[in-house]
């Protein structure tokens, strides 16, 4: 007698490894995610996808191993929707409703999507004409406990874009503008035969001044940075308030929304499993003190 199907359960496990298959079939191996050796052998086939073992350490691995969704119980097709509805910025309720998982559950996935376009959100170089905002955002100690800090400070948040699509936006310091930490994060990206084009700021205006020496030049405005305060504050509220610690993480996804007009969730997504970004739910809390300790 045939079984009927008729939840599609079958299907629906035979498209989850599909999908599977199909995103990591252009990922490269460099090494063991364990000991990071670079001598491995094939070692058959787990699920239609391709395993290997270590040599040095014997532990055995897949292309899988290591990305962004390693080790999740569930199904592929539920994180596309998720990177789906991350980019679409939905809540973290309407997510776990939407996909039936659980708020908490919701809430790791968002910080992996964040975590993974952080990864790859920084241009290889600025040049031609760079312009340079900055917006100061309140702190914000959500979600912190034990928090005894009673004055809050403001975060310097600072966007540097040339051309159409290349732009970071980086949290640069906390309270007062730190001319370290900018030349860290944002000016070793900038060409040196770059022109940096100021947006109201002193600090930002100095740097200018040091960087064009004696050359001046009428350059127009750039849309995006001439509104970068009122467009990141917009697009910050949706959030009801980003916790600072996570603040640069969600810039990242900021950055998408700026820039690129109409998003490809599949290539979206692609690109994020392809890396190893894979972010233990462990250390998602600790990875966000360290990034906290940048800002301090
Ligand atoms: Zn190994």
């Amino acid at each position: 007698m045939i079984k009927t199907d008729t939840n599609f359960n079958l299907l629906n496990s035979h498209i989850t490894t599909l999908i599977k298959k199909d995103i990591y079939l252009n990922r490269i191996i460099e090494k063991c995610p364990t000991c990071d050796s670079k001598h491995y052998i094939k070692y058959g086939f787990f699920n239609g996808i391709q395993r290997y073992k270590c040599k040095e350490c014997g532990k055995t691995f897949s292309i899988v191993s290591n990305s962004l969704w390693s080790y999740s119980k569930k199904e592929s097709t539920q994180w596309v929707k998720f990177t789906e509805y991350v980019l679409e910025r939905k809540s973290l309720r309407f997510c776990a409703e939407k996909l039936e998982i659980s708020l908490v559950t919701a809430f790791y996935w968002r910080h992996k999507v964040l975590h993974g376009l952080n990864y790859d959100s920084v241009p290889e170089k600025l040049s031609g004409d760079v312009h340079i905002a900055k917006k100061l955002i309140p702190e914000n100690f959500k979600g912190s406990k034990n928090i005894t800090i009673q004055v809050r400070h403001n975060i310097w948040v600072v966007a540097a874009k040339s051309g159409e699509n290349s732009i970071i936006v980086k949290p640069i310091s906390r309270c007062h503008w730190h001319l370290p930490s900018f030349n860290k994060k944002i000016y070793y990206l900038i060409d040196e035969k770059a022109y940096i084009v100021p947006y109201g700021d002193r600090y930002i205006s100095l740097v200018a001044k040091a960087h064009n020496k004696k050359r001046t030049k009428e350059v127009q405005k750039d849309k995006i940075i001439w509104s970068f305060q009122i467009i990141l504050e917009k697009w910050l509220k949706k959030y009801h308030g980003v916790a600072s610690k996570y603040l640069e993480k969600y810039l990242a996804l900021f950055i998408l929304y700026i820039t690129k007009k109409e998003m490809n969730y599949i290539e979206i997504f692609k690109k994020l499993s392809l890396g190893s970004n894979f972010l233990k739910i462990m250390n998602i809390s600790m990875f966000n003190t360290q990034s906290i300790s940048i800002l301090l």
